[in-house]
């Protein structure tokens, strides 16, 4: 590894961080997986340093983790023995935002909170948002194909990617900075590198997709008396807002008093407790109109009963209380620890069925667990954390509840990805010819296996 590391240092737009500097915020990521200590830390500022870093790394059979900001949640891009790291944080910044297009060109290790505020400040919104987003990057958003909270009205990472360059594992650039909403000519390869982990080349510029600004928000914490509600009123103000419903996040009484009750700064706008609450919002385009439409259609909601109580925020201070108690899940892990947790999708008519089931085949095995369940409904994803206190069941958790996911034609991952924590459960979710085919694709693209080797796809036997 000397010689290569020598190579790598006479790069031009290259630094490699070797040693004591290596610091500790390049050994995980966010999830609870064990550290891991690359041999080097690399970190090119330009595409050309990043290609010439992958062919020499490829011409020497090195195998590399490669990093974004290390907001992931499934150990993707924690150093294992014998790696070196590729950190995307120097090849960072906003090449161009052409107002016409309504496109942002933009380096891939910058971070998605300076893309949300460089839209602002020309009078648009990307939309792409989740509770990383002042350290977590766009080359990593884009590679685990990030989901966060506006889903349900602009999809998910990959549908606000229009174009991107990635470098592939011997280090050919492939340019496809593509600015149109509409183009067909031939295979559309920029969905070979975005959801893919860093397993098939490393994105290293991407141009994404610009919104206009909503004239008008309006938001509510509502509590209903359970799930078969709130699927009901899920249809009704999908259908009343036409394309405004901009949020609709559902908390179980489990999760919502878990964090009133147990974070300081956290209090429950509710005298009373109810089985289940939902913090939804309108976004649109005249603000008297949009906020009748919202009460007219809210009133109408509790006069039918679907809605026991509501509370509108009145201010930005109200909203950001509501948002509070969703982006609670933070807190968490200050009071419990050794948590199995969920970032799983099941068809929303299957919801229900799926959580009775989970729960009896949880507690049959596990008799003392605990469940705080959350999610994004309207877009099938539910997030959900099982405990006991003890780190000998978590295991025990994790295979009991992807196997009833399997059983429920879910997925065991709606948005934070495979990594290397769950190449084990991909089974559940996927059949073993599409495995194979993943399999079949790494070997085409990197026949030496050493992007990221060992996450998202079992090892072909
Ligand atoms: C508080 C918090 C809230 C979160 N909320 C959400 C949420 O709502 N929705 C959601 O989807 N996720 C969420 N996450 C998870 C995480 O933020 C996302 O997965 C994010 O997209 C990861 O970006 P990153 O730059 O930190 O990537 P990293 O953690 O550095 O890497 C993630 C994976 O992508 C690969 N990778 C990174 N950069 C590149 C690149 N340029 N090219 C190729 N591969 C690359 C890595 O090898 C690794 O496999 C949350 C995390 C935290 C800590």
């Amino acid at each position: 590894m000397q010689e290569l590391i020598q190579q790598l240092q006479e790069l031009p737009d290259n630094d490699v961080l070797l040693g004591d500097s290596i610091s500790e915020k390049y050994h995980h990521d966010w999830s609870a997986d064990a550290p891991g200590i690359p041999g080097a830390v690399v970190r090119p500022s330009s595409t050309q340093a990043l290609s010439e870093t992958l062919k020499l790394c490829h011409a020497s059979d090195q195998q590399v983790a490669v990093q974004g900001g290390l907001t992931g949640l499934t150990g993707g891009g924690i150093p294992k023995a014998g790696e070196i790291a590729i950190n995307l944080e120097r090849l960072n910044g906003i090449e161009e935002l052409d107002v016409d297009a309504m496109t942002m060109t933009v380096k891939a290790g910058t971070p998605l909170q300076t893309i949300q505020e460089a839209a602002d400040d020309a009078g648009f919104i990307f939309p792409l948002d989740l509770g990383a987003r002042g350290t977590c990057n766009i080359g990593g958003n884009i590679s685990t194909n990030a989901g966060g909270n506006q889903v349900l009205r602009f999809g998910m990472t990959r549908a606000l990617v229009l174009g991107l360059e990635a470098v592939m594992a011997d280090g050919t650039v492939i340019t496809s900075m593509n600015k149109m909403l509409k183009n067909n000519a031939g295979y559309d390869l920029k969905h070979l590198f975005i959801g893919t982990e860093g397993t098939l080349g490393i994105v290293s510029r991407a141009v994404l997709r610009l919104f206009p600004k909503s004239a008008s928000r309006c938001t509510a914490l509502l509590a209903l008396n359970n799930f078969k509600d709130v699927v009901t009123l899920l249809h009704k103000l999908t259908s009343e807002f036409s394309g405004m419903l901009s949020a609709y996040e559902v908390m179980w009484e489990s999760y919502f008093h878990f964090i009133t009750d147990n974070v300081d700064t956290i209090d429950s706008p509710y005298d009373t407790r109810y089985p289940i609450y939902v913090l939804t919002e309108l976004e649109g385009g005249d603000p008297e109109k949009d906020a009748d439409l919202f009460m007219n259609t809210l009133s109408a909601a509790m006069e039918d009963g679907l809605v026991a109580d509501a509370l509108i925020a009145n201010s930005e201070k109200d909203r950001e209380g509501f948002w509070k108690i969703r982006d609670g899940v933070g807190e968490i892990s200050e009071f419990i620890r050794d948590t199995a947790n969920f970032d799983i999708s099941v068809p929303i008519s299957s919801m229900q069925p799926f959580l009775e089931q989970v729960e009896k085949e949880v507690i049959a095995e596990v008799p003392n667990a605990k469940t705080l369940i959350w999610g994004h409904i309207a877009d099938s994803n539910l997030h959900f954390i099982c405990y006991t206190g003890s780190h000998d069941d978590v295991k025990a958790m994790y295979d009991i509840v992807y196997k009833v996911v399997g059983d429920f034609s879910g997925s065991v991952s709606a948005e934070h990805g495979i990594g290397v924590q769950k190449t084990g459960y991909l089974h559940h979710s996927r059949t073993s010819e599409e495995i194979a085919l993943m399999q079949n694709l790494k070997g085409a693209l990197d026949p030496k296996g050493i992007l990221n080797s060992g996450r998202v796809i079992p090892k072909a036997l």
